[in-house]
């Protein structure tokens, strides 16, 4: 706060939780935030991120490295395997954001946690699940593009 002399040197950072209906036209993919605008809650942005990237790479690799014709059919594909995964966890961080972090920020009496939350205090092993759902996602990805093979790994 030292820093800062006015407020004008502050700008606004606005939280949108949104889709594109089509994440791709011809030569052009849209994915992460351009395809599908995360909230912070969860702090799962990145990751959804990544994830599109990682299913992009396994779908249009081959095409791209001139060994194949890049069709919008191919583009079609990344959507159609990233967006359902993506609603899902946008669905949750609109559930987490309006039943809680709002009655947090607009109430005044005591919190009490819904039932399920209060659920992990009696079985901690049920914290495992919730870490799963935000880190791992509700699809996983990994790399299986040939890229992987060509890539040397640094020792
Ligand atoms: C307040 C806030 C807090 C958040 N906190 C978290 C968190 O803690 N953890 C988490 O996982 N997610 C968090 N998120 C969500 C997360 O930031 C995004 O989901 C994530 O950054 C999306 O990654 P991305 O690579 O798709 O897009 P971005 O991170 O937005 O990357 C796009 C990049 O493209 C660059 N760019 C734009 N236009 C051009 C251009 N014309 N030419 C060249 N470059 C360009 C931009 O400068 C930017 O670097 C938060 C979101 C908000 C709004």
């Amino acid at each position: 706060m030292d820093e800062l002399k006015s407020f004008d040197e502050v700008s606004l950072l606005t939280v949108a939780v949104d889709r594109l209906p089509l994440w791709h036209k011809p030569a052009l993919l849209c994915i992460g935030d351009a395809a599908h605008a995360m909230s912070p809650v969860g702090g799962v942005g990145i990751n959804l991120a990544i994830q599109d990237a990682i299913a992009a790479a396994n779908i249009l690799a081959v095409s791209l490295s001139g060994k194949g014709p890049l069709s919008d059919q191919l583009l079609a594909q990344v959507q159609k395997r990233r967006e359902w995964p993506t609603k899902v966890i946008q669905g949750i961080q609109v559930i987490i954001q309006k039943r809680m972090i709002s009655r947090v920020l607009g109430g005044t009496g005591k919190i009490v946690p819904p039932w399920f939350l209060r659920l992990f205090i009696y079985f901690p092993v049920l914290r495992r699940l919730p870490a799963r759902l935000m880190g791992l996602g509700v699809r996983r990805e990994r790399v299986t593009s040939p890229a992987r093979a060509i890539i040397p790994v640094e020792k």
